[in-house]
């Protein structure tokens, strides 16, 4: 017994050591012969990479307007087997997921929520994970705390299995395949305007607990010239450590909290939900901050060829009336979510040549 307590207390110490390195430092942890295995932060995309996935996504969704196309990527990975394990609420992510396994043939399954698993027996959670990785040969996982889907792969990664796992929203603190997926919502909308390269983006919002703001601004150092506004309520200012990480990396930003005045001066508005979920006391919080609600006048005031994002859901961010005018792309932005996670699951499992040879 007391063997077992000792053994447990070192795998916590040994987590806890790593969970506090550097991200720099963790990064070769999550790769297995030069190649990325698991998708854990967005700093793990380098610009030849995120140059790579969007034109794999891109080349993805032509194959599938046809039927042969279909057929032809459906047959890519009928033999291998992916896990849904989302215990935090997920609409587009779980089905944007399941979508693009089902793209590619492979074979699902699902856990969705810690009730309905052997957690409520007292199972631990790496054992848990453990056991998800005997059946199947990925892992994709949302959870509402931050660190867990590193320790699942920091777990998986000291076993014999070392199947893939891709964050699919850790708590307040990542959400990668999102930042992905909004690179390549930007890169497809300024495809005449020589890219994201040179672009200003103001984002807006919930920035300190918003996940997909955070992941977003780390991407950002892999383009020329970007300039950033982080509009906010005093509340809810970016957190010091992007701020620090982008000014390491040279990434111009600036905060304020005057919305209307930023409006005219960039390429694209990424609006962010109120993320109540984190707060201590949500009753008494307010999810409505009207000075930081796009309205239908406010296109006025926007540039012709600005983009409006948002990574949904939303709340009161942007007025619906909002949603005819060719500059809203959120739901766009929400399928090429698909796309691009079907790109990411192909090259994860070193199947982008199938895709590649398509267009030779
Ligand atoms: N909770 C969000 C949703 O319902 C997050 C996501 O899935 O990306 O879609
Ligand atoms: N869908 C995004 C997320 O899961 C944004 C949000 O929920 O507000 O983080």
């Amino acid at each position: 017994m007391n063997n077992s307590r000792e053994t447990k207390s070192q795998t916590t110490m040994e987590w806890e050591a790593f969970y506090n390195l550097e991200v720099g430092e963790k990064l070769p942890f999550f790769q297995q012969n030069q190649r990325m295995l698991d998708v854990v932060f967005a700093q793990q995309f380098d610009r030849p990479f995120l140059d790579f996935i969007c034109s794999l996504a891109n080349q993805i969704r032509q194959l599938a307007r046809t039927k042969m196309g279909a057929e032809h990527l459906r047959n890519i990975l009928p033999h291998k087997r992916a896990m849904l394990y989302f215990v935090q609420p997920s609409t587009r992510t779980f089905l944007s997921f399941l979508n693009a396994c089902q793209i590619l043939g492979l074979n699902t399954s699902e856990i969705r929520g810690t009730t309905t698993s052997s957690e409520v027996k007292g199972e631990s959670q790496e054992d848990t994970i453990r056991t998800f990785s005997s059946y199947v040969d990925m892992i994709i996982v949302r959870h509402p705390e931050s660190g867990f889907v590193e320790k699942t792969a920091w777990v998986l990664n000291q076993t014999e299995r070392r199947v893939p796992v891709l964050n699919g929203g850790s708590g307040p603190d990542q959400h990668p395949t999102q930042a992905l997926l909004d690179i390549y919502t930007l890169e497809r909308s300024f495809e005449n305007q020589s890219g994201l390269d040179g672009k200003s983006i103001a984002m807006v919002g919930d920035l300190k607990r918003g996940r997909t703001v955070r992941s977003l601004s780390y991407l950002m150092q892999n383009y020329r010239d970007v300039t950033l506004y982080f509009v906010s309520p005093q509340e809810f200012r970016m957190k010091q450590d992007i701020k620090d990480h982008l000014a390491k990396k040279g990434v111009k930003f600036t905060e304020t909290d005057d919305f209307e005045s930023v409006l005219p001066l960039v390429d694209g508005v990424y609006m962010t939900r109120i993320q109540k979920e984190y707060s201590q006391a949500p009753d008494s919080e307010s999810d409505y901050y009207p000075d930081f609600f796009f309205r239908k006048e406010h296109l006025e005031l926007i540039q012709s060829h600005c983009v409006i994002m948002h990574p949904l859901p939303r709340r009161f961010e942007i007025e619906v009336d909002v949603d005819k005018d060719p500059r809203a792309v959120y739901w766009k932005q929400e399928r090429n979510g698909m796309w691009l996670r079907a790109a990411l699951i192909a090259y994860l499992f070193g199947v982008e040549e199938k895709i590649m040879e398509e267009f030779k």
